[in-house]
């Protein structure tokens, strides 16, 4: 089946979807997008909180600390990549409205902004991956697709064209406009069950760690790993990212085939999201989980290196 089939079967079914990549332009990077400068002021807070997890040699770390660390990395990577990634960005599955705004709670706690500005940014990575107009390709650096990218005034604002099928939904676009509420919430929650350092390790620590942890896919997963599949980009399949980030590693499958509410399309590839969607979709909260075609997972073959 081409991808133009796909996308119209997929538009008929009312989704929304990527439009195949625009071909790769770009020779000079220093003529993309323009207008890109890291804000420095607006930067220090987010620099600063990576040393937070330091006062924890002042307040000592307790167990209960370190349970909270786990749990609250597991839980909210998974409201990142079953919420923000899979059904915000992809819509590869339902969900009702009640359910829709917990999901985009829980992922606003994560600290990565709203679920409509995290989306609509996504929904123009798959648009114009590797090209030009990639906001995060790692052509133009390493670190700039990390995380300099983030840092950036020119993408602090939601796109809301790219996101309409969401804007419609005013609790959605109050949650994108203040998504400061999830977070300071939890960082309370986080030190009346554990102190201050349940706040410094339970908190700082797992959302220091939660952040670099999804970045990676917007830059290792462009670097480094196994192309399966000739995608027109740079995507890779990477086991070790998938392990840190709940089944995400399999980036090189998503991006032949982000439609699908699964990325290991392997029964060995790992991917902890999808298991956690079969769970919900089992008790009845997520509805029709769009499945991989055969003919797409037949495709992946093993390329030479530089394809
Ligand atoms: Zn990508
Ligand atoms: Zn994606």
């Amino acid at each position: 089946m081409s991808a133009t089939i796909e996308q119209g079967a997929a538009r008929s079914r009312g989704v929304v979807l990527a439009d195949p990549p625009a071909p790769i332009a770009a020779s000079d990077p220093s003529q993309w997008a323009p207008n890109e400068h890291i804000n420095r002021r607006s930067s220090i807070p987010f620099i600063l909180l990576h040393f937070l997890p330091l006062l924890a040699f002042v307040t000592g770390v307790t167990w209960r600390a370190v349970a909270l660390c786990v749990a609250l990395y597991v839980v909210r990577m998974i409201a990142i990549t079953g919420g923000y990634h899979r059904y915000f960005s992809h819509r590869t599955y339902r969900l009702k409205r009640v359910p829709q705004f917990v999901l985009a709670f829980v992922g606003t706690s994560a600290a990565q902004k709203g679920p409509l500005w995290w989306a609509a940014h996504h929904r123009a990575h798959h648009k114009f991956s590797d090209t030009e107009r990639d906001i995060h390709s790692p052509k133009r650096g390493f670190w700039w697709s990390h995380v300099g990218w983030i840092l950036c005034d020119k993408y602090n604002k939601t796109d809301s064209d790219a996101i309409k099928d969401f804007t419609k939904y005013p609790e959605l676009v109050w949650l994108d406009k203040h998504d400061w509420v999830a977070p300071w919430a939890l960082g309370f929650a986080c030190f009346f069950i554990a102190g201050w350092s349940g706040l410094i390790i339970g908190f700082f620590l797992s959302t220091v760690l939660l952040w670099h942890g999804t970045f990676t896919i917007n830059s290792i997963a462009h670097v480094w790993g196994r192309r399966v599949y000739e995608t027109s980009d740079t995507s890779r399949n990477n086991a070790l990212l998938a392990v840190i980030t709940g089944g995400e590693g399999w980036h090189n499958n998503h991006h032949r085939y982000p439609w699908s509410a699964r990325q290991g399309f392997r029964w060995w590839q790992v991917d902890v999201t999808y298991y956690v969607l079969r769970v919900f979709a089992w008790l009845g909260v997520v509805h029709d989980l769009r499945p991989v075609p055969a003919e797409v997972r037949a495709e992946a073959r093993r390329l030479p290196p530089g394809v």
